[in-house]
């Protein structure tokens, strides 16, 4: 049986750390820096370096027994972090005595049955501008075996959820390709696939036959979603939309997201998506104001940022194993785990065209770096939707991603 298909993003090898002069170093940020049990004792035994020693002073051990270093509570920076923003151990004694996590990160490899990616985080600023800004089109994974390009195998599975991985492979990327059709459109019906292929996988029994028709004319689909759009036969349902959008900003709370470029408080859109509804007329308002704001947004964004979008799309989508590996085997999940951050980067981005007028690709940059150091790197996303299963039934309000740029 052939191993694994490798795919890597392809600007691994440009990556260079740009240290102190990062706008968003890793060593700040709301999560742990772990040292494996074999550095400690590294650092300790060291007896002709004894700063290594002197080092582990800055190292706390949690309940499971792990190592991490200490944070500074106000500015969430690892206190081994100088004030010139440079990390101590490196500037003493290079990259072998650091933590495996400090060296490793922004990169990262997922493997799966068939398939590996070496690829990286958008999370890194530097990241970020070489994948999205840099990259002029699509392909921005390159893979060792020219001839199995993602998502081309013939061979039917036999149970419901290597069906699953099988169809969303081939339809997945296909459908992202459709890049004559707005953004929105696409996600629609992916969206769309996804919620009808986790209502089968709900069930005994395969995936039925109807489904599988549509997945085999995906192109249809695609196609027949943009003429009802087209012809306003088919548009969000105020309750859904709203609904989503108001989760969305909840987030942006919960997670603590705030940008320098974007007043929340002044946002009219911020305001709006805070006030509380009372009848069903109030979804109908709400959703038109909404509109007002987003429908002028997402024009700007299609003009001048068209690229970074839809390479962020289908980065955020690889790197989050959808849809060869998704998480808990659950490919809505993973959809919504890849989405909602983009949601929350859109709608910032609505907010900062309500204030000034113009997005540029650098400040788009900058929303989606940050953005995704606050939602990706933690549980809160799944948690959420553990807690409310039925948004995984993402084909019974797939119009509200028909707003998504
Ligand atoms: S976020 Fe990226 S560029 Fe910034 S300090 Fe970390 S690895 Fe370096």
């Amino acid at each position: 049986m052939p191993g694994p298909v490798e795919y890597k993003l392809n600007i691994l090898e440009q990556f260079q750390c740009v240290g102190e002069k990062c706008p968003q170093n890793c060593c700040r940020g709301p999560w742990s820096i772990t040292l494996s049990p074999e550095m400690a004792a590294r650092w300790q035994a060291e007896t002709d370096k004894p700063e290594l020693a002197e080092s582990m002073e800055a190292v706390e051990t949690t309940g499971n027994k792990e190592y991490i270093t200490k944070k500074n509570r106000s500015t969430q920076q690892c206190i081994l972090l100088s004030d010139e923003g440079l990390c101590n151990i490196q500037s003493r004694y290079g990259t072998e005595y650091m933590p495996e996590v400090c060296v490793r990160f922004p990169r990262f490899t997922r493997t799966s049955l068939h398939f590996e990616l070496k690829s990286a985080w958008l999370s890194c600023p530097e990241i970020a501008r070489l994948a999205l800004l840099e990259q002029e089109s699509g392909g921005l994974l390159c893979s060792a075996d020219a001839t199995s390009p993602i998502g081309t195998s013939n061979s039917m599975p036999l149970d419901t959820y290597s069906q699953a991985v099988h169809w969303l492979s081939k339809v997945t990327p296909a459908i992202l390709a459709l890049r004559k059709y707005r953004l929105g459109i696409r996600l629609y019906s992916i969206a769309w696939f996804c919620g009808r292929i986790y209502q089968c996988l709900q069930r005994a029994g395969g995936l039925d036959q109807d489904l599988v028709r549509q997945l085999k004319k995906y192109k249809n689909q695609v196609y027949e979603t943009n003429l009802r759009i087209k012809q306003k036969k088919l548009r969000p349902d105020p309750c859904n939309a709203v609904n989503y959008w108001k989760a969305i900003a909840s987030l942006i709370r919960q997670l603590k997201i705030r940008h320098a470029l974007i007043e929340l408080e002044k946002s009219d859109l911020w305001r709006t998506l805070n006030t509380e509804i009372t009848n069903a007329a109030g979804y109908s308002t709400l959703y038109a104001k909404l509109t007002k704001h987003s429908e002028p947004a997402n024009t700007w964004l299609q003009a001048h940022c068209r690229q970074i979008l839809e390479n962020y799309l289908q980065l955020v989508f690889v790197n989050a194993g959808f849809p060869w590996d998704p998480e808990g085997k659950n490919h809505a999940a993973t959809f919504l785990f890849c989405i909602i951050p983009f949601s929350i980067v859109l709608l910032l981005c609505w907010m900062l065209y309500e204030q000034a007028a113009e997005i540029t690709p650098a400040q788009l940059l900058t929303l989606i770096y940050t953005v995704e150091a606050k939602a990706t790197h933690n549980n809160v996303i799944y948690d959420t939707l553990a807690a409310d299963p039925g948004k995984y039934a993402l084909h019974q309000y797939a119009d509200v991603f028909i707003d998504l740029a």
